[in-house]
């Protein structure tokens, strides 16, 4: 009887040494592509950012070691799916080549979901979220979750910046909308401590964003406004909200940064019937320039300041009379400048960022007091001296003959029949030479790098 109960014990000891010993080294924690199946629709079901419709497919691919599922929803064009097709190779090439440098051995998984919008019959927005796993203590865990988005044009085929989607204004004006949605929407314990920072008014933020026929949607890492375990965070915008941050048709244009471009800039309008007749012609060539309206002009020129901005020229502030501003106080200039704005907001619907003092007269106060007012202030490169020879030849001239032109800012005045029959010639003739116009604002982004800066002085470039 003793013997017996020896045996048993040392069986039951062998089969628990047996259990551990499997468990050891049996580290899989799905041993079959079923398995990994399961795993998969498990993770894509938990995301809350997508709407997966019926019309979604999943690939799967499953390695002992390293397996993939990737899920699209089946959308029309062909930009948009290379597109797609092409980020999803590089992310899964990434994660295959970073799984080589953490050298062990530990079972890895990555979870890639994408959907695609339409955004009217202009563009089209791709969103791709990436979920990595690894394994630990025999589960998988989360790693990491990443999303990336791209807007791409239905017109030329080529990825659309948010600077070319946007105005320069729209990371103020979502910032304020996300105060105001994030302190609604999750109790403060969720939200990081620093969680402003992360919807603060800044180049860094706002440049994940979805945009659909009713909404824009922005995207926020996990980890950065609220805590980790949230995941990543959507904010939609209803579009009628960012209407005056969307730039109307620039959204068709694709600017080239390796190409060159310049900036054609027209002051002390609005200009009536010549300034109708410089936007027929911008409109026909597809081309913008940027407008510095003065605040005294705006009622009874509105029209075409509001076509312009329609159009996706960038409006400017000229001040309010036309004085010089280093001949008056500081609190005189910012009355120039604040009404100037104010009269501009109404009529465009847009708030300028970007002013050039009249003259091109300026004083370090000037300067900072248009920073003040958060904008900048920008001279000119090219003065074709219009309204002094109101001669179009001659004024086709001095854009002619200079020789290169990248990056130059051309002034003229909107305000002149020989400005407007000038540029008639000048707007063709530039896109006949392969420039790109371009706004004030993106000319500055893309020569420097950077968006401008407030407070800041512009005037060439390099
Ligand atoms: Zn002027």
């Amino acid at each position: 009887m003793k013997k017996f109960w020896i045996i048993l014990i040392i069986l039951l000891a062998l089969c628990g040494m047996f259990y551990a010993f499997t468990r050891i080294y049996d580290t899989d924690v799905y041993k079959n592509s079923e398995e990994f199946r399961e795993f998969a629709d498990n993770s894509l079901a938990e995301e809350q950012f997508f709407t997966p419709d019926e019309y979604t497919q999943t690939e799967y691919e499953y390695d002992k070691k390293l397996s993939f599922a990737i899920r699209k929803d089946q959308y029309s064009g062909e930009d948009i799916s290379k597109l797609r097709d092409n980020r999803i190779k590089d992310i899964v090439k990434s994660f295959i080549a970073k799984q080589a440098v953490e050298g062990d051995d530990r079972t890895r998984a990555c979870i890639i979901d994408s959907t695609v919008r339409d955004w009217d019959n202009e563009a089209q927005s791709l969103a791709i979220c990436v979920k990595t796993y690894v394994e630990q203590d025999r589960e998988m865990v989360l790693e990491d979750t990443d999303i990336k988005t791209f807007l791409i044009s239905l017109q030329t085929g080529e990825e659309i910046k948010p600077i070319q989607a946007f105005n320069i204004n729209y990371r103020a004006k979502a910032s304020k909308f996300a105060a105001d949605y994030f302190t609604k929407t999750y109790s403060p314990e969720v939200l990081n401590e620093d969680w402003e920072k992360y919807i603060a008014d800044n180049d860094e933020n706002f440049n994940k964003f979805m945009m659909t026929d009713s909404a824009v949607i922005f995207y926020f890492d996990e980890g950065t406004v609220a805590d980790e375990s949230e995941g990543i965070l959507s904010m939609t915008i209803p579009r009628r909200n960012m209407l005056q941050a969307i730039r109307p048709l620039v959204i068709d244009r694709y600017i080239d940064p390796d190409k060159p471009m310049i900036a054609i800039t027209y002051d002390d309008g609005p200009g009536g019937a010549s300034e109708a007749r410089i936007l027929d012609c911008l409109e026909k060539h597809g081309s913008v320039a940027t407008f510095f309206y003065m605040g005294n002009r705006m009622e009874g020129f509105g029209e075409t300041a509001r076509r312009a901005a329609q159009m996706g020229c960038e409006i400017g502030n000229h001040s309010w009379s036309h004085p010089q501003l280093s001949l008056l106080s500081k609190k005189k200039i910012k009355e120039q400048l604040e009404k100037t704005n104010d009269a501009i907001y109404e009529v465009t619907g847009t708030v300028p960022d970007v002013c050039r003092p009249p003259y091109g007269d300026y004083s370090d106060k000037v300067v900072k007091t248009i920073g003040s007012e958060d904008m900048y202030a920008v001279l000119w490169t090219i003065d074709t001296l219009d309204w002094k020879t109101r001669n179009p030849k001659k004024i086709f001239k001095s854009v002619k003959n200079t020789k290169n032109l990248d990056g130059k800012i051309i002034l003229m005045h909107s305000i002149y029949d020989e400005t407007a029959k000038a540029s008639e010639k000048i707007i063709p003739w530039l896109e006949e030479q392969g420039y790109q116009t371009v706004t004030i604002s993106e000319l500055i982004k893309y020569k420097t790098g950077k968006t401008p800066q407030e407070g800041k002085l512009y005037r060439s470039f390099p």
